[in-house]
């Protein structure tokens, strides 16, 4: 049986609308947009792409974008002094470092540079401490995004043994963190894990956030399991972008995956804003919502 499509264009869609609308109302009640400020030094043209999209993302609904772009050759307490003084503005309610930052700056600095409130990329250590004891916080794009997928196509994590290949701060550790705090019984594999497709085979839910094109196939997945990959690989000239996982076999083993392209990328965005509105909420102290719990 072909496997449920988890299908982030639709999601994105949806979360577009609600946003669209939240915003409106947010405008109607405060007479500004919410804002989110992306501090960026110039350098890498992979991140030019991204920030392009992170403002079309927000104008697309009515959010204020503010785009501070720094020389290469800002130093650290430069950068440093640019995000304090963003965060400081009470009329910015979210503010984003783009990462990676030019080798001579320290991202771990920048970071801790952020007001937790406003770091609506979920990396400052506050709101990961948060996370990991429960507690409100700011979730990570990447892995809420996957989180709201879940929930979108009814596949609840309880009780289900997750595997998750990858342990970054920005996708595997939240993903495990979100996955636990669901009821989940969680394994988190990495590059010094032996025999991972041992692992892999006993996930009910299978989480790929590697950045190695095909590494997991369809012969390493335990029938009917649920695959959500975050793998964005560029595997040839043309741009053609693949997933972690290897479609064609995975696809004919698993009940529900998300295809890449067009799975978790285009909710990660519509989590930014969701988190730009919670921290406007959470400035302001009016009620948050949550679009994953
Ligand atoms: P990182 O490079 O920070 O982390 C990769 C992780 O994979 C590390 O924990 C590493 O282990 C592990 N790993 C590497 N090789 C293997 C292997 N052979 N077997 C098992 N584990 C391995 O990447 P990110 O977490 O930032 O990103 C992961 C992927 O997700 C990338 O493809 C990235 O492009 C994509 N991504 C997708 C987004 C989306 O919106 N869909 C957004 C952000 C990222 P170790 O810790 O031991 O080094």
């Amino acid at each position: 049986m072909a496997p449920v499509l988890l299908d982030g264009r639709v999601l994105a869609k949806e979360l577009k609308a609600q946003f669209t609308a939240e915003g409106a109302e947010w405008i109607g009640t405060y007479g500004a947009a919410p804002c989110l400020v992306v501090v960026q030094v110039s350098g890498d043209d992979a991140s030019d792409w991204y920030v392009r999209s992170i403002r079309r993302t927000c104008e697309g609904v009515g959010f204020r974008f503010e785009h501070q772009l720094l020389p290469t050759e800002t130093t650290q307490s430069e950068l440093e002094q640019a995000i304090r003084t963003a965060c400081a503005d009470s009329a910015v309610h979210g503010v984003l470092v783009q990462l990676p930052l030019p080798k001579h700056l320290a991202a771990a600095g920048a970071i801790e540079a952020l007001d937790p409130n406003k770091d609506v990329d979920g990396l400052h250590p506050l709101n990961a401490g948060r996370l990991a004891q429960g507690l409100p916080a700011h979730i990570p794009n990447t892995p809420a995004g996957g989180m709201a997928l879940l929930d979108r196509y009814s596949i609840d994590p309880a009780g289900q043994h997750a595997v998750i290949v990858g342990r970054s701060g920005v996708v595997g550790k939240p993903m495990a963190q979100l996955l636990l705090a669901r009821n989940a019984t969680v394994t988190i594999c990495h590059s010094r894990t032996p025999d991972l497709a041992e692992h892999i085979r006993r996930g009910d839910i299978v989480v790929a956030a590697v950045g190695k094109a095909g590494l997991i196939t369809g012969a390493m997945l335990k029938p009917g399991a649920v695959v959500i990959d975050f793998g964005i690989n560029v595997v040839d000239a043309g741009g053609t972008v693949v997933g972690d996982v290897d479609w064609e076999s995975a696809s004919a083993v698993a009940s529900a995956i998300t295809p890449v392209p067009g799975g978790t990328g285009p909710v990660t965005n519509m989590m930014l804003l969701h988190n730009t509105l919670q921290a406007a909420r959470w400035i302001t102290g009016a009620a948050t919502s949550t679009i994953v719990s």
